[in-house]
C-alpha cells in the first residue's frame, strides 16, 4: 500500500467535516477559519510504542488516548476543540492495525465534533503525535499562572484509576474482582477529555492543569507558575471503588498522589467564586472534589492526614528518568 492510498483509505474518507474548515485533507496544509473574538489554543503530545503504551497494544485504543490526551489539554486550558492533525510513523502498513486505528480515531472526532484537518505519515518505529486546536475567549483562558494563595484547590473524578491498571497489566497487582480490573484498564486505555469541565470553569476558576503526570507532580506546576504553595488532604483525595477495593489506604494514597495518565483536572477556586462553582459544574454530571488550599509560601506542599503533616516519597511520572 502506497502512502497516499493509506492516507485515503483509513483518514480522508472518514474525516467529520466541519464549517470551519476550507480545506482539510489532501492540500498542501489545512485552511481554516477561528471564530471572531477567540483565541487559538493548540497542543501536541507524542505516544510512543515501548514507553507510552505496549508495542502489542489496541490499535483503536491507541488512536483514541492520542486525541484524548491533547483534549485533556485544550480541556486544560478552558478551550472548546475544533480541529487535530496526525502525524503517524509505521513500521508497515498492516492493514488490520490502520483499520482499527482509524475506526478509533473516526470514533472520537465523531463524538466531540471535530475533525482530522491533516498531518503526515512516514515509515518509521510506530509513534503517534496529534496537534489539537480550539478556542476559546482569550481574557478568559486557564493559566497555570492564575492562582492565588487562598484559593481552593479542587480535582475531578477520582485519583490513581490509571496508574493501578498499568500495575495491573504489568502484572504487579492482582485485582480479583472482574470489574474492578476491567474498570482500572479503561481508565488507562480510554481516558476521558474533561472538556465541558474545562469550558464551563472558564470565569470560575483562577488556575488549572490537567493531571497527566500524577498529582504532586501537576500541582507542583501550579505553583511554580503562581508562585503558591498548597496544603493537600490526603484523607480527602477521590478513590474511585476498584481503587479501595484493590489496594490498602496506604498504597491507594501513593497512587492518587503519584500516578500519572488520569487526565482529571486540578483547578483552583477563590472564596467568592465557589458559590458559582456548585452551578457552573452540575451540568456536566462530573464528580468534584476539594482536596486542600493554596497558601502563600512558594513552592511548598504540605500533605496532611487527619489534619497532621504527614510525609509521601512521591516522584510521579518522569520524562527523562
Ligand atoms: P506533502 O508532501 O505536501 O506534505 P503529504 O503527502 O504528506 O503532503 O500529505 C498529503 C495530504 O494528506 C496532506 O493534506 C496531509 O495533511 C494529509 N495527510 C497525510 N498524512 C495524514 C494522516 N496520517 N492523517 C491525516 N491527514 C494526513
Ligand atoms: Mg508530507
Amino acid at each position: 500500500m502506497q502512502e497516499f492510498s493509506v492516507i485515503d483509505t483509513y483518514f480522508k474518507q472518514y474525516a467529520s467535516q466541519r464549517k470551519d474548515v476550507l480545506a482539510g485533507i489532501g492540500d498542501d496544509a489545512a485552511l481554516s477559519i477561528v471564530p471572531a473574538g477567540q483565541a487559538l489554543v493548540t497542543t501536541t503530545d507524542t505516544l510512543v510504542s515501548g514507553i507510552h503504551f505496549l508495542a502489542d497494544a489496541d490499535p483503536h485504543a491507541i488512536a483514541q488516548k492520542a486525541v484524548a490526551v491533547n483534549l485533556s489539554d485544550l480541556a486544560a486550558m478552558g478551550a472548546e476543540p475544533a480541529w487535530i492533525s496526525l502525524s503517524l510513523s509505521v513500521p508497515e502498513a498492516d492493514e488490520q492495525w490502520l483499520a482499527a486505528f482509524a475506526r478509533g480515531l473516526q470514533e472520537i472526532t465523531h463524538y466531540y465534533s471535530i475533525q482530522l484537518i491533516g498531518g503526515d505519515t512516514v515509515k518509521g518505529p510506530l509513534s503517534v503525535t496529534i496537534t489539537a486546536q480550539g478556542f476559546v475567549p482569550p481574557e478568559q483562558a486557564l493559566l497555570r499562572s492564575k492562582a492565588k494563595p487562598g484559593d481552593f484547590v479542587y480535582v475531578t473524578g477520582t485519583l490513581g484509576d490509571a496508574g493501578l491498571g498499568l500495575d495491573f497489566l504489568r502484572g504487579n497487582l492482582s485485582v480479583p474482582d472482574e470489574d474492578n480490573a476491567s474498570y482500572i484498564l479503561r481508565r488507562l486505555h480510554y481516558p476521558t477529555p474533561r472538556l465541558l469541565v474545562g469550558s464551563s470553569l472558564r470565569r470560575v476558576a483562577n488556575a488549572c492543569i490537567d493531571i497527566s503526570d500524577g498529582l504532586v507532580a501537576d500541582l507542583a506546576h501550579i505553583l511554580k507558575a503562581s508562585n503558591c504553595g498548597a496544603t493537600i488532604h490526603v484523607d480527602k483525595l477521590p478513590l474511585s471503588r476498584a481503587m479501595r477495593e484493590s489496594v490498602d489506604a496506604e498504597q491507594a494514597a501513593q497512587y492518587a498522589l503519584g500516578a500519572g495518565d488520569d487526565y482529571e483536572l486540578l483547578f483552583t477556586v477563590n472564596e467568592e467564586q465557589k458559590g458559582k462553582l456548585e452551578t457552573a459544574l452540575t451540568n456536566t454530571n462530573v464528580v468534584y472534589t476539594c482536596i486542600g488550599q493554596l497558601t502563600g509560601i512558594t513552592n511548598k506542599l504540605e500533605l496532611r492526614q487527619q489534619n497532621n503533616p504527614v510525609k509521601y516519597a512521591v516522584t510521579g511520572y518522569q520524562h527523562f528518568s
